[in-house]
């Protein structure tokens, strides 16, 4: 054995700053007689570290094994220098760098450490709102540059104590360079008590609460009137609420919750689930207006725990806005546009960085899947191993995000919303600015849809440098493939309401070959018309006159359809679904996007496996006259996914993705999932960022990336 001295550099990639990396080396390599140092640089974490070679190899070992819960090493390079015969192990300060590429973390839920501490008569931080360690914590809504240290943070405003300077600077505390640390003698304030708080939400009014991403708007779930004023003064008549409850066992009472949901609903990043829910438990029926979903979170930061402690109940919990403009973040703002719906105010004096929603999450086929990607999960990248040029895209028009290739990873923004009104457009463009200025990024190439009136499309042209736009469903495969690191052939199936077609019509059930830059499509839903254009979208009657139009039936559109006056041409497996639960009564109106399809799928649970009626070629006219018939939401997801079925066997492809909103349908994921994977056919499915199209814009940097991809 080689027992003479050797020394040992190592370069890592990954989320590694504020989550207590640095002293988990040096924790590390002190007791094992090791001498170096370590010190964060923009891509991650630079270790060098001397000792014999036995030891630096159980070094290297070790620091994968037993690595702190919230870090992640997404890259790994090392090599063999000369012994420099220092002794000790120090913590250096970072490097400024060029390329900034160190991974952001997200804000993480208080952890259970600092919950004792919290909850301990006698504690310094007994009742303090602003408690955090390098387990928790806020980190994406507080950096406002990087690399992630506390003068690039809004918490550089609050000078440590002596006692948090203690803890900050003790290698042993587990403070020990937490960036956001604070306590009652130097940390941020509340404006008013805790308990004149709760008293607003006692009293049936409506606080507006200043949480990690900006405000949210709170009221008791129980109290029907309460809940109506929320939604006439906020103007939100029909979306459902999310609730937070103060525990798992309380939601238990609300809705059913398994096994995984309890631990999503627990992990780190706690978003919002999707819970089936129970009717008549006592939460007001203005919560879910008849939803047969309930979303539904804990409290995650010290804030909302000290509140559900005064005020022990579930309460509403919505983003501080109007209908769909963007959350407020800062405090006069918050004054300005949200004092005309809140009844009180719990502010405090740590600025937000940016504004970042409660994601929203559900269970999948037993795997976790996001419907929106924001707090808790943004900006996490999405490694990608290759290289990229610099790539900024811009997504689609619904449920925007935005996304920067940067080195070989794929940054992507946090859920910004519908690009309809001034207010949201400025959020998206405010966004980029914000994400642009925080990676020191400008971008080479702009990637955007094909469609040519999406404000995103338009706004690409302004940044003066090659704009490469994607075809809508080629992005949605692109986005499922990159986050699942597929390679070779896939069968990409993406189905959604609406995204403009190489030719011209309106796509939406399309099941492509995939290879790289290249895409084939191999079939797709049979069209029909959709009259009515953009109104088609929400009022189901008019794909349902599309689809009676088709089969010989008489339709309400008959006129417009046969003359095909302002009527568009779809394969949107999206509107198919509107057609049918106009067809089968289910409902005649989407109050808000997929409301139909969340109906239709939450009837199909009720039902036993049917029949699934044969759709070759995507050919739904069989379908569709049996549907009229005999109505069955279940038929229809089994027809849908015998399709899928089909078309794998005949292609014979391997490997499956299925992207777009219509696979935020946990009953047709099931489906399809059962059905290929019996078959040793792997079916891949978004995890990290939305099917829907807050995915896009990871699509599009991936293949604006490939220097062969050309406009189609
Ligand atoms: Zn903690
Ligand atoms: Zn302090
Ligand atoms: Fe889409």
């Amino acid at each position: 054995m080689d027992l003479k001295a050797t020394r040992l550099r190592i370069s890592l990639a990954g989320a590694l700053q504020g989550v207590g990396f640095r002293p988990f080396v040096h924790n590390l390599a002190v007791p094992m007689g090791l001498a170096g140092w370590v010190r964060n640089t923009a891509s991650g974490a630079l270790i060098e570290v001397e000792g014999t070679q036995p030891a630096l190899d159980d070094f290297r070992r070790r620091l994968r094994a037993e690595l702190p819960p919230a870090a992640m090493i997404l890259a790994e390079e090392f090599s063999w220098l000369a012994p420099s015969g220092v002794a000790g192990f120090e913590i250096q300060a970072s490097e400024p760098s060029e390329l900034k590429t160190a991974v952001i973390l997200p804000d993480l839920a208080t952890c259970p450490a600092c919950l004792r501490e919290m909850r301990t008569p006698g504690e310094r931080r007994f009742g303090y709102a602003f408690t955090n360690c390098t387990r928790c914590g806020p980190r994406y809504t507080i950096v406002e540059a990087i690399p992630y240290d506390r003068p690039n943070t809004t918490m550089a405003r609050f000078e440590l104590c002596e006692a948090c300077r203690a803890e900050y600077t003790d290698p042993r505390d587990r403070r020990f360079h937490a960036q956001p640390i604070a306590c009652p003698m130097c940390g941020p304030r509340l404006s008013v008590s805790i308990e004149s708080a709760a008293a607003v939400l006692r009293g049936g009014g409506i606080l507006a609460l200043k949480g990690i991403g900006g405000y949210q708007l709170l009221c008791d779930a129980g109290d029907e009137p309460a809940v109506l004023r929320l939604r006439e003064r906020k103007l939100r008549e029909w979306k459902p609420f999310a609730v937070m409850a103060p525990s798992v066992e309380q939601l238990r009472r609300h809705a059913r919750v398994s096994d995984e949901e309890a631990a999503l609903l627990e992990s780190a990043a706690a978003p919002i689930v999707l819970l089936e829910a129970m009717d008549g438990t006592g939460l007001a029926p203005a919560v879910r207006r008849g939803s047969p979903w309930l979303g539904a979170m804990l409290p995650y930061s010290p804030l909302h725990h000290l509140l559900m402690e005064a005020f022990p109940h579930p309460v509403v919990c919505t983003s501080g806005n109007l209908s769909d403009e963007p959350i407020a973040i800062a405090n006069g703002e918050a004054q300005e546009r949200l004092g005309a719906v809140a009844d009180g105010f719990l502010d405090h004096d740590r600025p937000v960085a940016r504004p970042c929603d409660d994601s929203v999450a559900r269970i999948t086929a037993g795997r976790t899947t996001l419907l929106r990607r924001a707090r808790g999960y943004a900006p996490m990248p999405v490694w990608t191993g290759r290289a990229m040029p610099k790539v900024l895209a811009l997504g689609g028009h619904l449920k925007s995000t935005v996304a920067l290739a940067v080195g070989r990873q794929v940054v992507v923004s946090q859920h910004i919303g519908d690009l309809d009104s001034p207010e949201s457009r400025d959020a998206f463009v405010r966004t980029i600015e914000d994400l642009c200025r925080l990676y020191e990024f400008s971008p080479d190439v702009v990637a955007c849809d094909l469609h040519p009136d999406y404000f995103s499309t338009v706004h690409a042209s302004s940044f003066g440098c090659q704009v490469r736009h994607v075809q809508h469903h080629h992005a949605h495969a692109a986005s499922c493939i990159a986050e699942n690191g597929l390679e070779g052939a896939v069968l990409a199936v993406t189905w959604d309401g609406t995204g403009l077609g190489t030719d011209g019509t309106i796509w939406g059930g399309e099941i492509f070959i995939v290879e790289g830059w290249q895409f084939e499509r191999v079939a797709h839903l049979r069209p029909f018309l959709l009259p009515g254009g953009d109104a088609a979208m929400k009022d189901c009657s008019r794909p349902a006159s599309g689809i009676l139009h088709e089969i010989g039936r008489p339709s309400p559109h008959l006129t417009i359809l046969e003359r095909r006056l302002n009527c568009v041409e779809t394969t949107s497996v999206g509107r198919l679904f509107d057609a049918l639960a106009y067809l089968g009564g289910f409902t005649d109106r989407n109050h808000f996007e997929g409301e139909a399809g969340l109906l239709m799928e939450a009837a199909a649970m009720r039902e036993s496996a049917g029949r699934a009626v044969p759709m070759p070629e995507g050919d739904w006219r069989e379908l569709a006259a049996e549907f009229i018939d005999r109505p069955s939401a279940r038929m229809l997801h089994d027809s849908l996914a015998g399709w899928i079925v089909e078309t794998t066997l005949e292609t014979r492809v391997k490997q499956v993705a299925l992207s777009g909103g219509c696979f935020q349908n946990a009953l047709l994921v099931s489906l399809v999932v059962d059905a290929l994977e019996r078959r040793g056919i792997r079916v891949a499915t978004h995890q990290r960022v939305p099917a829907n199209d807050g995915g896009i814009s990871l699509g599009q940097a991936v293949l604006a990336a490939l220097d062969r991809y050309s406009a189609v």
